[in-house]
């Protein structure tokens, strides 16, 4: 495979079938050498991970090529929420960081023109006013296998076809008692090419030409259409509109209109994540998340709720690159380029989701030592910070054990360890809860000798703990999140099945009570950190000062690699099976 270098953000791609189509056709001068792509959404929902891969393949395309792409919405369809969701697309959009300029289109400027187009086809006997239902169109549509059957009004006059679609226009009928279809061929192989319905007659208010029409065009219609008034080049899109394209490409041909090639790719499918914006309606209006941008939505809203950097979903884009067949992606590569980017930029801090209070009996009371710590062992222009050291403090429960299993190097009775950036700790005594008895507190001492956590006589511990001190230390709620289905594919169920019923019921662990070093007493809203040992973790927007709230981003362990290694064992098995 070829290698080129994209100018504009220094990243490395190969040149894959769409860019190879692309400098074929620059090569020959099509289109005068010009790209123009576009990004065409409809607002029917929020933007998820699926779309962030098409928003970056059409705008990276247009900025490889020295081309423009637009950002269009497929507006065809009425309906009461659209505002919401176009204000939601754009903000999406630009977070991630695209720029469409000015370029900023509606398929709904079309209606106009769209229904011109379709008078103007009309003329040239190449559609008719259809007064059979929908459910008449369907048996009449015949199937894969057998032809379908023309419909009685197919052979009626231009004139009477011209009058009753102005009718249509201009109110006469009920919603779905008439429509206006192309007149191509019922015995066609592909039954996009069955006589479609390019108008209908729909009674509703439009979040943008409000009550003006009352017949709207089919998604078919419009799209095709609006890419050649746009003057795009290339009109990219998924798989499922292969069989649209030669639907497409004769609308273009009878109407003698700019001819935009559509090439389609596959869409991205991810382990364990639902990509379909009607399901994940379902999870919100149903109540089953918090909202379209719950933390656990693989929407962008949720994505970026969760502490998902703009950087680190471009570069999963990236690295899934483009192909013809249908697959899956392992999410574990999603976290892994999202751990990457944390590593290189997240604040390195103490945080104590489930505490544990130490007592060190040898330290004087009332003292409190600023201790000095790292911010990013990765980045040393990130500097260092004071953090408090004194008597009491907190370590995380699981950290100690009293009766050790024989891999826990952490605390235990009588065992030393070192706690981060401050001493070498030893356990003397547990206390316990007298009626439940419950771990309460532990007693220590501490060794002066190894201030900054290091011993002067290379005495070794084998555990190193993350704390905090007691007094200053600030309470915070931290939400941790684990996959939202526990199924790998949660699509894929079983008749009667509902993907509903796979959602993971521990998606979601609220902890209340949980302690973090005083640095971050004013962590504002979307500020990102890593809780040393705990993972990555990015301020609430809904965080206050006097009630801070950390969602976990991802955890520390990168399982990507162990995925990886499990894919190609059983890529071998299956080459040995084939041999
Ligand atoms: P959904 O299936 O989630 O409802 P959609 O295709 O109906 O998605 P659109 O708003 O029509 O959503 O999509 C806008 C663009 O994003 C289209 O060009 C579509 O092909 C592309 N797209 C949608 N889902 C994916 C996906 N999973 N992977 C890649 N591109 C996608
Ligand atoms: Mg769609």
């Amino acid at each position: 495979m070829k290698e080129t270098k994209l100018e504009n953000n220094r990243e490395t791609t190969s040149l894959d079938f769409i860019r190879t189509i692309i400098e074929e056709d620059i090569k020959n001068n099509k289109n005068q050498g010009r790209v123009h792509t576009r990004f065409p959404p409809e607002p029917n929902g929020y933007l998820h991970i699926g779309h962030a891969k098409s928003i970056c393949l059409n705008f990276k395309l247009a900025a490889q090529y020295g081309g423009l792409c637009n950002l269009r919405f497929d507006d065809t369809n009425p309906s009461k929420e659209e505002a919401e969701y176009v204000s939601s697309i754009k903000e999406d959009v630009r977070w991630l960081g695209f720029d469409w300029e000015d370029r900023e289109y509606y398929a709904s400027d079309y209606f106009e023109k769209l229904h011109e187009y379709a008078v103007q086809l009309i003329k040239m006997n190449k559609a008719f006013i259809c007064d059979l239902n929908a459910d008449e169109i369907r048996e009449h549509r015949g199937t894969l296998t057998e032809p379908g059957k023309e419909s009685p009004y197919r052979n009626r006059s231009v004139e009477e076809s011209l009058s009753l679609f102005e009718k249509m226009r201009a109110g006469k009928f009920p919603d779905g008692s008439r429509t206006l279809r192309a007149k191509i061929d019922m015995a066609a192989p592909n039954l996009n090419m069955r006589d479609p319905v390019i108008y209908r007659i729909l009674h509703a208010t439009h979040h943008r030409t409000g009550d003006k029409w009352c017949i709207y065009p089919m998604y078919d219609w419009a799209h095709g259409q609006s890419d050649s008034l746009e003057g795009i080049t290339h009109s990219i899109c998924t798989l499922e509109f292969e069989d649209h394209r030669p639907l497409y490409d004769w609308f273009i041909q009878q109407l003698d209109i700019f001819p935009s090639r559509q090439i389609e790719f596959a869409r991205l499918n991810l382990t364990y994540t639902i990509l379909s914006k009607r399901k994940l309606l379902r999870l919100v209006d149903e109540g089953h998340m918090a909202g379209w941008n719950d933390p656990r939505m693989p929407t962008i809203s949720g994505l970026r709720r969760r502490g998902y950097t703009p950087e680190s979903i471009r570069d999963f884009c990236n690295r899934i690159g483009l192909a013809k067949r249908e697959s899956m992606v392992e999410i574990e590569l999603l976290e892994h380029c999202l751990r990457e980017d944390m590593n290189k930029r997240a604040l390195r801090v103490m945080a104590v989701l489930r505490p544990l209070k130490i007592i060190i009996d040898n330290y004087p009371e009332g003292k409190v030592e600023e201790l000095d710590a790292e911010n990013n062992p990765e980045d040393s222009s990130m500097g260092t910070r004071k953090i408090p050291f004194s008597r009491e403090i907190y370590i995380e429960l699981d950290d100690f054990h009293l009766d050790p299993p024989k891999k826990f190097f952490r605390l235990s009775p009588g065992r030393e360890v070192r706690l981060k950036h401050a001493y070498y700790i030893k356990c003397t005594d547990v206390v316990k809860d007298k009626n439940t008895g419950e771990i309460k507190e532990l007693h220590c001492s501490y060794d002066p000798e190894t201030r900054g956590g290091w011993s002067k006589d290379g005495r070794k511990v084998r555990g190193t703990l993350h704390w905090v001190s007691a007094a200053p230390a600030i309470r915070a709620e931290v939400r941790l999140y684990d996959k939202l289905f526990i199924k790998k594919d949660p699509a894929d169920t079983m008749e009667g099945e509902d993907f509903i019923s796979c959602i993971n019921p521990e998606s979601l662990t609220t902890l209340e009570s949980c302690l973090i070093e005083p640095s971050l007493a004013r962590a504002a809203p979307g500020c990102r950190y890593q809780f040393l040992r705990k993972g990555y973790f990015c301020v609430d927007p809904n965080s206050t000062p006097n009630k801070l709230v950390f969602n976990r981003t991802v955890s520390l362990r990168d399982t990507w690699a162990r995925v990886q290694k499990a894919m190609k064992k059983k890529r071998l098995l299956k080459g040995i099976q084939n041999a």
